[in-house]
């Protein structure tokens, strides 16, 4: 046995021993802006933002993935390269995403308007939420947490006409009151940003963002699912943490 091979196995008892299966989750990718911004990035937004042919190099290779080991794929922030160019990437290659859109950006300059995230649920994509106002929940007074919750889930379910039953928390940061925040809200699903690899029943399912200054080497490793052993176990705790807080 390699070295490499005798880290694996030690992660898998590992897991085994904190019953989270590490090998047997999916990574899930989460996309910000595609292309040219066209509206004012916010302080430290611009390396979330990746060029055209960077995301369709990538769509090219998870349609090039068997269905069953294919990423999930996310969009946040709702902007409007949301529907002006991932959506028909994700078409031309049978593609399917969730979009978690900030209400309070609807129908401004660089974002999606009303119209668009409707269009997006006939496509056939996931809307979820991503709050108002892209607040950090974890700063925000139990009202006004749960209000940013209630009230994005509102709309997008008035303009989608259908349950919105998934969240997608703002920089990913999250405690044990965000978490229950949400349940008491009425979402089944929230989406983190803590990297690896996530399981359905997880609550929050961590995912990766795709970063600008993210190395070819690395997008490959988060298509394949091979997060290094060290990472991994540091996220484990990181997360860990987060939920009891
Ligand atoms: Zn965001």
């Amino acid at each position: 046995m390699d070295s490499h091979a005798a880290m694996e196995t030690l992660s898998t008892d590992a897991a085994k021993i904190q019953g989270l299966d590490v090998l047997e989750r999916a990574p899930i990718l989460t996309f910000h802006g595609i292309g040219e911004p066209q509206r004012e990035l916010d302080p430290g937004e611009a390396p979330f933002w990746i060029g055209v042919e960077r995301f369709r190099a990538l769509l090219d290779r998870v349609a090039a993935l068997p269905t069953l080991h294919r990423p999930p794929l996310t969009f946040d922030d709702g902007n409007l390269s949301d529907w002006a160019i991932a959506a028909p990437e994700l078409e031309r290659r049978g593609l399917r995403a969730t979009f978690f859109v900030l209400t309070g950006r609807l129908g401004r300059r660089g974002s999606l308007g009303e119209d668009h995230v409707g269009e997006l649920a006939r496509m056939g994509m996931g809307i979820g939420s991503h709050g108002v106002d892209h607040r950090d929940w974890t700063t925000l007074g139990a009202a006004n947490l749960a209000r940013d919750l209630s009230a994005s889930k509102a709309v997008l379910e008035r303009i989608c006409d259908r349950r919105v039953p998934a969240a997608a928390i703002p920089f990913g940061r999250y405690d044990r009151r965000v978490l229950e925040a949400l349940r008491e809200a009425g979402f089944e699903a929230a989406y983190s940003s803590d990297g690896g690899t996530a399981r359905r029943a997880d609550f929050p399912r961590p995912r990766t963002s795709i970063r600008a200054d993210m190395s070819a080497r690395a997008g490959e490793a988060l298509l394949t699912g091979a997060l290094p052993l060290a990472r991994r176990l540091r996220r484990m705790v990181s997360m860990q943490i987060k939920r009891r807080m």
